[in-house]
Protein backbone atom coordinates (compact mmCIF):
# COMPACT_ATOMS: atom_id res chain seq x y z
CA UNK A 1 0.00 0.00 0.00
CA UNK A 2 3.23 2.05 0.93
CA UNK A 3 4.16 1.56 -2.15
CA UNK A 4 1.54 2.52 -4.34
CA UNK A 5 1.05 6.07 -2.70
CA UNK A 6 4.44 6.84 -3.13
CA UNK A 7 3.90 6.01 -6.67
CA UNK A 8 1.19 7.72 -7.23
CA UNK A 9 3.03 10.76 -5.27
CA UNK A 10 5.90 10.36 -8.31
CA UNK A 11 3.46 10.53 -10.72
CA UNK A 12 2.22 13.65 -9.26
CA UNK A 13 5.28 15.18 -9.58
CA UNK A 14 6.21 13.97 -12.95
CA UNK A 15 2.42 15.43 -14.00
CA UNK A 16 3.51 18.57 -12.30
CA UNK A 17 6.89 19.07 -13.93
CA UNK A 18 5.46 19.19 -17.31
CA UNK A 19 2.18 21.62 -16.29
CA UNK A 20 2.30 25.27 -18.21
CA UNK A 21 1.13 28.69 -16.57
CA UNK A 22 -2.67 28.38 -16.00
CA UNK A 23 -5.06 30.03 -18.44
CA UNK A 24 -7.73 32.06 -17.29
CA UNK A 25 -9.76 31.81 -20.29
CA UNK A 26 -12.15 28.69 -20.55
CA UNK A 27 -10.78 26.47 -22.94
CA UNK A 28 -14.09 23.51 -23.51
CA UNK A 29 -14.34 21.03 -25.74
CA UNK A 30 -17.40 20.76 -27.33
CA UNK A 31 -19.13 17.25 -28.99
CA UNK A 32 -20.25 18.29 -32.73
CA UNK A 33 -20.65 14.71 -33.99
CA UNK A 34 -20.44 11.20 -33.01
CA UNK A 35 -16.32 11.27 -31.99
CA UNK A 36 -15.78 14.73 -33.43
CA UNK A 37 -14.88 17.50 -31.08
CA UNK A 38 -13.92 21.32 -31.26
CA UNK A 39 -12.39 23.43 -28.94
CA UNK A 40 -14.20 27.17 -29.68
CA UNK A 41 -11.62 30.27 -29.41
CA UNK A 42 -13.43 33.37 -28.72
CA UNK A 43 -13.91 36.33 -31.22
CA UNK A 44 -11.00 38.80 -31.25
CA UNK A 45 -7.85 40.39 -32.03
CA UNK A 46 -4.62 38.09 -32.40
CA UNK A 47 -3.60 39.43 -28.94
CA UNK A 48 -6.84 39.52 -26.81
CA UNK A 49 -8.05 36.82 -24.81
CA UNK A 50 -4.44 35.18 -23.89
CA UNK A 51 -4.52 34.40 -27.90
CA UNK A 52 -7.20 32.10 -27.63
CA UNK A 53 -8.90 33.52 -30.61
CA UNK A 54 -8.74 30.23 -33.17
CA UNK A 55 -10.26 27.35 -33.14
CA UNK A 56 -9.01 23.55 -32.58
CA UNK A 57 -10.72 20.04 -33.08
CA UNK A 58 -10.01 16.40 -32.47
CA UNK A 59 -11.49 13.22 -33.54
CA UNK A 60 -11.09 9.98 -31.58
CA UNK A 61 -10.63 7.25 -33.19
CA UNK A 62 -10.31 3.47 -32.61
CA UNK A 63 -6.35 3.47 -32.57
CA UNK A 64 -5.64 6.98 -31.04
CA UNK A 65 -7.01 10.44 -31.78
CA UNK A 66 -6.25 13.07 -34.74
CA UNK A 67 -5.62 16.68 -33.33
CA UNK A 68 -6.59 19.89 -35.94
CA UNK A 69 -4.91 22.79 -34.94
CA UNK A 70 -2.78 23.04 -31.97
CA UNK A 71 -4.43 27.03 -30.55
CA UNK A 72 -2.03 30.10 -29.81
CA UNK A 73 0.26 29.26 -26.57
CA UNK A 74 1.17 25.68 -25.12
CA UNK A 75 -0.77 26.76 -22.08
CA UNK A 76 -3.77 26.79 -24.55
CA UNK A 77 -2.79 23.62 -25.64
CA UNK A 78 -2.14 21.60 -22.07
CA UNK A 79 -5.71 22.90 -21.50
CA UNK A 80 -7.37 21.18 -25.10
CA UNK A 81 -4.89 18.03 -23.94
CA UNK A 82 -7.20 18.02 -20.66
CA UNK A 83 -9.99 18.27 -22.45
CA UNK A 84 -9.20 14.73 -24.51
CA UNK A 85 -8.27 13.40 -21.91
CA UNK A 86 -11.78 13.63 -20.03
CA UNK A 87 -12.96 11.79 -23.02
CA UNK A 88 -10.66 9.25 -23.69
CA UNK A 89 -7.13 8.02 -22.62
CA UNK A 90 -5.80 7.01 -26.33
CA UNK A 91 -2.40 8.42 -27.55
CA UNK A 92 -2.79 11.95 -29.71
CA UNK A 93 -1.24 10.13 -32.93
CA UNK A 94 -1.53 12.79 -35.14
CA UNK A 95 -1.91 16.93 -35.39
CA UNK A 96 -3.13 18.06 -38.70
CA UNK A 97 -1.87 21.74 -39.21
CA UNK A 98 -4.24 23.59 -41.41
CA UNK A 99 -1.48 26.09 -42.43
CA UNK A 100 1.98 27.84 -39.72
CA UNK A 101 -0.22 31.37 -38.58
CA UNK A 102 1.23 31.87 -34.72
CA UNK A 103 -3.05 31.66 -33.31
CA UNK A 104 -3.17 27.99 -34.64
CA UNK A 105 0.62 26.76 -34.29
CA UNK A 106 2.65 28.06 -30.65
CA UNK A 107 0.59 25.17 -28.86
CA UNK A 108 2.15 22.49 -31.40
CA UNK A 109 4.66 21.30 -28.98
CA UNK A 110 2.61 20.27 -26.24
CA UNK A 111 1.13 17.57 -28.99
CA UNK A 112 4.58 16.87 -29.87
CA UNK A 113 5.77 15.59 -26.32
CA UNK A 114 2.87 13.73 -26.39
CA UNK A 115 4.40 11.75 -29.39
CA UNK A 116 2.13 13.06 -31.62
CA UNK A 117 3.33 13.61 -35.71
CA UNK A 118 2.63 16.73 -37.22
CA UNK A 119 1.42 16.62 -40.86
CA UNK A 120 1.60 20.25 -42.32
CA UNK A 121 0.98 21.92 -45.85
CA UNK A 122 3.50 22.68 -48.32
CA UNK A 123 4.58 26.42 -47.21
CA UNK A 124 5.08 25.57 -43.64
CA UNK A 125 8.39 25.70 -43.95
CA UNK A 126 8.90 28.84 -45.71
CA UNK A 127 6.78 30.55 -42.54
CA UNK A 128 9.58 28.42 -40.17
CA UNK A 129 12.52 29.56 -42.01
CA UNK A 130 11.06 33.40 -42.60
CA UNK A 131 12.20 36.83 -40.74
CA UNK A 132 8.74 37.29 -40.47
CA UNK A 133 7.88 34.38 -38.11
CA UNK A 134 10.97 34.62 -35.59
CA UNK A 135 10.17 38.76 -35.29
CA UNK A 136 6.44 37.80 -34.30
CA UNK A 137 7.34 34.59 -31.90
CA UNK A 138 9.58 37.52 -30.00
CA UNK A 139 6.88 39.86 -29.86
CA UNK A 140 4.44 37.50 -29.40
CA UNK A 141 7.06 36.29 -26.55
CA UNK A 142 6.23 40.08 -24.62
CA UNK A 143 2.58 40.87 -25.88
CA UNK A 144 0.92 36.91 -25.03
CA UNK A 145 3.31 36.78 -21.64
CA UNK A 146 3.60 34.36 -19.41
CA UNK A 147 1.44 32.60 -22.02
CA UNK A 148 4.15 32.71 -24.93
CA UNK A 149 7.47 32.64 -23.45
CA UNK A 150 11.41 31.82 -23.71
CA UNK A 151 10.24 28.12 -24.22
CA UNK A 152 7.40 28.30 -26.68
CA UNK A 153 9.34 27.45 -29.94
CA UNK A 154 8.09 26.97 -33.52
CA UNK A 155 7.95 23.11 -34.19
CA UNK A 156 8.77 21.46 -37.60
CA UNK A 157 6.33 19.11 -39.42
CA UNK A 158 6.96 15.51 -39.44
CA UNK A 159 4.89 14.96 -42.73
CA UNK A 160 4.83 18.02 -45.60
CA UNK A 161 1.42 17.46 -47.94
CA UNK A 162 1.13 18.67 -51.44
CA UNK A 163 -1.80 17.50 -52.51
CA UNK A 164 -5.20 16.04 -51.60
CA UNK A 165 -4.75 12.59 -49.48
CA UNK A 166 -7.24 10.02 -48.12
CA UNK A 167 -5.93 8.17 -45.36
CA UNK A 168 -7.71 5.53 -42.26
CA UNK A 169 -6.49 5.46 -38.42
CA UNK A 170 -8.70 2.89 -36.85
CA UNK A 171 -11.97 3.06 -37.95
CA UNK A 172 -11.59 6.41 -39.25
CA UNK A 173 -11.41 7.56 -42.32
CA UNK A 174 -9.99 11.31 -43.19
CA UNK A 175 -9.84 13.42 -46.63
CA UNK A 176 -7.03 16.22 -46.40
CA UNK A 177 -7.63 18.67 -48.92
CA UNK A 178 -4.72 21.35 -49.66
CA UNK A 179 -5.17 24.20 -51.11
CA UNK A 180 -2.23 25.83 -52.10
CA UNK A 181 -0.78 29.46 -51.61
CA UNK A 182 -4.42 30.89 -50.38
CA UNK A 183 -5.24 32.53 -46.76
CA UNK A 184 -1.23 31.99 -45.88
CA UNK A 185 2.01 30.33 -47.44
CA UNK A 186 -0.04 27.26 -47.26
CA UNK A 187 -3.29 26.23 -46.42
CA UNK A 188 -5.23 22.48 -46.00
CA UNK A 189 -8.53 21.36 -44.49
CA UNK A 190 -9.38 18.23 -42.72
CA UNK A 191 -12.52 16.50 -43.84
CA UNK A 192 -13.44 13.90 -40.95
CA UNK A 193 -15.88 11.64 -43.43
CA UNK A 194 -16.96 8.95 -40.59
CA UNK A 195 -18.48 12.14 -38.68
CA UNK A 196 -18.94 13.91 -41.48
CA UNK A 197 -17.05 17.02 -40.03
CA UNK A 198 -15.50 19.34 -41.95
CA UNK A 199 -12.24 21.67 -40.54
CA UNK A 200 -11.55 24.37 -43.18
CA UNK A 201 -8.87 26.18 -41.35
CA UNK A 202 -8.42 30.15 -42.01
CA UNK A 203 -10.20 29.14 -45.30
CA UNK A 204 -13.09 30.61 -43.39
CA UNK A 205 -13.68 33.15 -40.93
CA UNK A 206 -16.69 33.41 -39.20
CA UNK A 207 -18.08 35.95 -36.78
CA UNK A 208 -15.27 37.98 -36.64
CA UNK A 209 -13.24 39.92 -40.19
CA UNK A 210 -10.63 37.56 -41.52
CA UNK A 211 -6.94 38.49 -41.87
CA UNK A 212 -6.02 38.97 -45.07
CA UNK A 213 -2.25 39.49 -44.48
CA UNK A 214 -0.01 38.29 -47.63
CA UNK A 215 -2.80 36.07 -48.83
CA UNK A 216 -3.27 35.53 -52.37
CA UNK A 217 -7.06 37.28 -52.08
CA UNK A 218 -8.37 36.05 -56.02
CA UNK A 219 -7.57 32.45 -55.34
CA UNK A 220 -8.65 32.46 -51.83
CA UNK A 221 -12.11 33.22 -53.69
CA UNK A 222 -11.44 30.38 -56.57
CA UNK A 223 -10.87 27.91 -53.33
CA UNK A 224 -13.79 29.13 -51.66
CA UNK A 225 -15.50 27.61 -54.28
CA UNK A 226 -14.30 24.47 -54.17
CA UNK A 227 -15.00 24.02 -50.51
CA UNK A 228 -18.74 24.88 -51.02
CA UNK A 229 -19.18 21.85 -53.27
CA UNK A 230 -17.84 19.19 -50.76
CA UNK A 231 -20.92 17.68 -48.94
CA UNK A 232 -20.85 18.08 -45.32
CA UNK A 233 -23.35 17.67 -42.24
CA UNK A 234 -20.76 20.24 -39.90
CA UNK A 235 -18.98 22.82 -40.66
CA UNK A 236 -15.65 24.20 -38.34
CA UNK A 237 -14.37 27.45 -39.43
CA UNK A 238 -10.92 28.57 -38.47
CA UNK A 239 -12.53 30.97 -36.19
CA UNK A 240 -16.09 31.10 -35.68
CA UNK A 241 -18.99 28.89 -34.10
CA UNK A 242 -19.46 25.53 -35.65
CA UNK A 243 -22.50 25.35 -38.12
CA UNK A 244 -24.98 23.01 -39.43
CA UNK A 245 -25.48 25.24 -42.30
CA UNK A 246 -22.10 25.40 -44.18
CA UNK A 247 -23.42 27.86 -47.08
CA UNK A 248 -24.15 30.43 -44.53
CA UNK A 249 -20.95 30.32 -42.84
CA UNK A 250 -19.23 29.95 -46.40
CA UNK A 251 -20.47 33.14 -47.01
CA UNK A 252 -19.45 35.08 -44.94
CA UNK A 253 -15.75 35.20 -45.90
CA UNK A 254 -16.81 34.88 -49.34
CA UNK A 255 -18.77 38.26 -49.15
CA UNK A 256 -16.35 39.71 -47.37
CA UNK A 257 -13.07 39.17 -49.52
CA UNK A 258 -15.51 40.18 -52.61
CA UNK A 259 -16.52 43.09 -51.40
CA UNK A 260 -12.62 44.30 -50.61
CA UNK A 261 -12.03 43.14 -54.42
CA UNK A 262 -14.92 44.55 -55.46
CA UNK A 263 -14.71 48.10 -54.51
CA UNK A 264 -10.76 48.09 -54.63
CA UNK A 265 -10.26 47.15 -58.19
CA UNK A 266 -12.76 50.36 -58.90
CA UNK A 267 -10.15 52.42 -56.99
CA UNK A 268 -6.88 51.17 -58.64
CA UNK A 269 -8.81 51.44 -62.22
CA UNK A 270 -9.73 55.45 -61.61
CA UNK A 271 -6.08 55.67 -59.79
CA UNK A 272 -7.29 56.55 -56.57
CA UNK A 273 -5.15 56.98 -53.42
CA UNK A 274 -5.81 54.20 -50.91
CA UNK A 275 -6.85 56.87 -48.15
CA UNK A 276 -9.00 58.59 -50.62
CA UNK A 277 -10.55 55.08 -51.41
CA UNK A 278 -10.66 53.67 -47.84
CA UNK A 279 -12.37 56.55 -46.73
CA UNK A 280 -15.38 56.71 -49.23
CA UNK A 281 -16.56 53.17 -49.33
CA UNK A 282 -19.19 52.68 -46.97
CA UNK A 283 -18.34 49.73 -44.54
CA UNK A 284 -21.53 49.63 -42.30
CA UNK A 285 -21.94 46.08 -43.92
CA UNK A 286 -18.92 44.80 -42.05
CA UNK A 287 -18.12 47.64 -39.33
CA UNK A 288 -19.42 45.52 -36.27
CA UNK A 289 -17.72 42.83 -36.55
CA UNK A 290 -15.71 42.01 -34.52
CA UNK A 291 -11.63 42.92 -35.03
CA UNK A 292 -12.90 45.55 -37.73
CA UNK A 293 -11.03 48.36 -36.12
CA UNK A 294 -7.76 45.92 -35.46
CA UNK A 295 -7.98 43.94 -39.02
CA UNK A 296 -9.94 45.65 -41.48
CA UNK A 297 -7.93 48.65 -42.64
CA UNK A 298 -4.66 46.52 -42.61
CA UNK A 299 -6.77 43.72 -44.64
CA UNK A 300 -8.07 47.06 -47.46
CA UNK A 301 -4.64 48.17 -48.24
CA UNK A 302 -2.97 44.32 -48.29
CA UNK A 303 -5.72 44.10 -51.27
CA UNK A 304 -5.16 47.26 -52.65
CA UNK A 305 -1.33 46.26 -53.25
CA UNK A 306 -2.23 43.06 -54.35
CA UNK A 307 -4.45 44.60 -57.02
CA UNK A 308 -2.05 47.27 -57.95
CA UNK A 309 0.55 44.15 -58.65
CA UNK A 310 -1.99 42.37 -60.56
CA UNK A 311 -3.82 45.12 -62.57
CA UNK A 312 -1.94 44.85 -65.43
ZN1 LIG B 1 -4.44 32.31 -40.29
Amino acid sequence: MKKIVALAFLIALTVQATEYEEVTVNVAAKQISGSAYYVPGLSGAATEFEGFISNSGFIVTSEGVVVFDALGSPPLAYSMLKEIRKVTDKDIKLVIVSHYHADHIYGLQVFKDEGAKIWAPKGAWEYIDSETSENLLDSRRELLFPWVNDDTYLVEPDRVIDEDIEFSIGDHKFLINYFGKVHSDGDMSLLDLTNETFYSGDIIFEGRIPFVGDADILEWIRIIGKIRKIPVMYFIPGHGEVSDNPRYTIDSTYRYLNFLIDNFKVSIEDMIEFDVAYDAIDWSEFENENAFDEANRKNAFAVYLYLEKNSD
